[in-house]
């Protein structure tokens, strides 16, 4: 009860309207489940009584796209963002296994509890993965193996950070689109999200510095803890933050941190799904104090998700807190799948694997681009964004074609056996506020084939949705 007081005063106080409070009630999946929670405690049963914090969890809107497909085999699912079961490394992560099981001792170090930071031969191995990413050696990084922690996936580190680093009306800024599963995270933990536009070339910096101009004259400076930025082949909307903004938004940063710091979360999860265009070096390498910025890349898109490992690179003295906060969630991530993490970098196996899947991906994002240009260039007040990296194109359509759930282009897409992710849902911020003609558009899954049949059903139903 205090918690809503709180926030109704502050929300009273701001007149920025990209807010978020209590977003998740708005979105169609966040009230099903909202209608699902109190049901369940109108029934016989005495009522369970959840915490505040339970009632603003975000039922994620892909289950509902997921349980679509189910429904509906023949359909081509555009939407999944999982990667293609293809590239899935069967043999290299039988290998990874045989070799960390190889010995008693070795087999025994891998299947005992581990660390709440993660395993040392992990964090050594990551440490040079990373150097090699940045370009440097391990030694010039500006950070030891304390300042990383092995995570279970990159979500595992955003969802960390919002519980430690924010109260409820606690500002982050973020890209509009935005990945919509962190989007969640500060939802559930209360915090306010500040909508920046991107375009081509990323969040636009100078948008980013009038937001904190305004929080600032609002007397709400103090409020804010965080930039958010996908930096590589963002998760919607495909685009690579330009260098020159990757300077800028770590200035900008660094500008604004007067009485706190103002950390950048530079999500970094595509890094290594690149296939073509300019190398861009990371946000992090601009934050030459090493203070301001946190670092988190994942093995799931270049490897495995099913094995869940991801890392996080910390300011030092956030490294107690996150792994304070971690170690009373799970005492550590899977010691056994760090180590196959660890063994599959060793090996060299993982930088082959990576060169295949790349090239894999890049026919698929293709094959993608290719139909998209054949059956929606002719199409009025259609656009989209071309990745050099990733797994998604963003789609824009002309304004008055709206793409949610209960659009007449939604109906239609799954009358036409096909799905796309309404971009609406990959937005912070109250529903009302959010553009409702995009799609992302995902080619992870397909084939190069069926990827251009969706593409093709997905025309046809927008030229229909025009037509009417
Ligand atoms: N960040 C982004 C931008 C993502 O798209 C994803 C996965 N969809 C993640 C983080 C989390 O991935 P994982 O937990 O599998 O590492």
């Amino acid at each position: 009860m205090i918690f809503r007081d709180h926030c109704t005063t502050v929300q009273g106080c701001c007149k920025l309207d990209d807010f978020d409070f209590f977003a998740n009630n708005n979105t169609r999946v966040g009230s099903d489940e909202a209608e699902r929670k109190s049901n369940m405690s109108t029934s016989t049963k005495l009522p369970l009584i959840l915490s505040e914090r339970s009632h603003q969890t975000r039922d994620l809107a892909i289950s509902f796209l997921m349980q679509q497909g189910v429904e509906n085999p023949q359909c081509l699912s555009l939407a999944a963002g999982l990667v293609d079961p293809q590239t899935l490394p069967v043999q290299d992560a039988l290998q990874a296994a045989s070799q960390v099981l190889s010995t008693e001792e070795s087999g025994r170090s891998a299947l005992q509890y581990g660390t709440t930071q993660g395993s040392l031969g992990l964090r050594s191995e990551l440490l040079n993965h990373f150097a090699s990413l940045e370009g440097v050696e391990a030694k010039d990084l500006g950070i030891d193996k304390h300042q990383l922690i092995a995570t279970t996936g990159s979500q595992q580190l955003l969802s960390l950070v919002s519980e430690v680093l924010f109260d409820p009306g606690d500002i982050c800024l973020v890209a509009g689109p935005t990945y919509f599963v962190f989007a969640g995270n500060l939802t559930g933990v209360g915090a306010r999200s500040v909508t920046i536009p991107v375009d081509d070339y990323g969040m636009q910096p100078e948008a980013l510095n009038a937001a904190l101009e305004q929080i600032d004259s609002m007397q709400e400076l103090h409020r804010v803890k965080m930039i958010y930025v996908v930096s590589y082949y963002d998760n919607p909307s495909g685009v690579c933050v330009a260098t020159e903004r990757r300077q800028q938004i770590v200035e900008i940063a660094q500008k604004w941190s007067r009485d706190h710091r103002i950390l950048v979360l530079e999500d970094a999860a595509y890094r290594e799904l690149q296939y073509d265009g300019e190398v861009h070096p990371s946000l992090w390498s601009f934050d030459k104090s090493r203070d301001h910025v946190i670092y988190t890349q994942t093995f799931s898109k270049t490897f495995s998700p099913g094995i869940r490992v991801g890392f996080g690179v910390l300011p030092e003295d956030l490294v107690t807190p996150i792994c304070d906060r971690k170690g009373n969630e799970d005492f550590g991530s899977s010691n056994f799948n760090q180590h196959l993490i660890a063994e599959t970098l060793k090996s060299g196996r993982y930088t082959q694997h990576l060169q295949n899947v790349r090239e894999g991906y890049r026919q698929k994002r293709d094959s993608m681009l290719a139909a998209a240009k054949k059956y929606f260039e002719d199409l009025p007040g259609v656009s989209w964004i071309s990745p050099h990296g990733g797994l998604y194109v963003w789609m824009s359509l002309p304004e008055e074609i709206a793409t949610g759930f209960d659009s007449p282009l939604f109906k239609e897409a799954v009358a036409n056996k096909v799905m796309y992710v309404p971009g609406e849902l990959c937005y912070a911020g109250p529903v009302e506020n959010r553009p409702k003609h995009q799609m992302r558009l995902s080619y992870g899954v397909l084939t190069p084939e069926k990827i251009t049949e969706a593409m093709k059903r997905l025309a046809v139903s927008v030229k229909n949705v025009m037509a009417n």
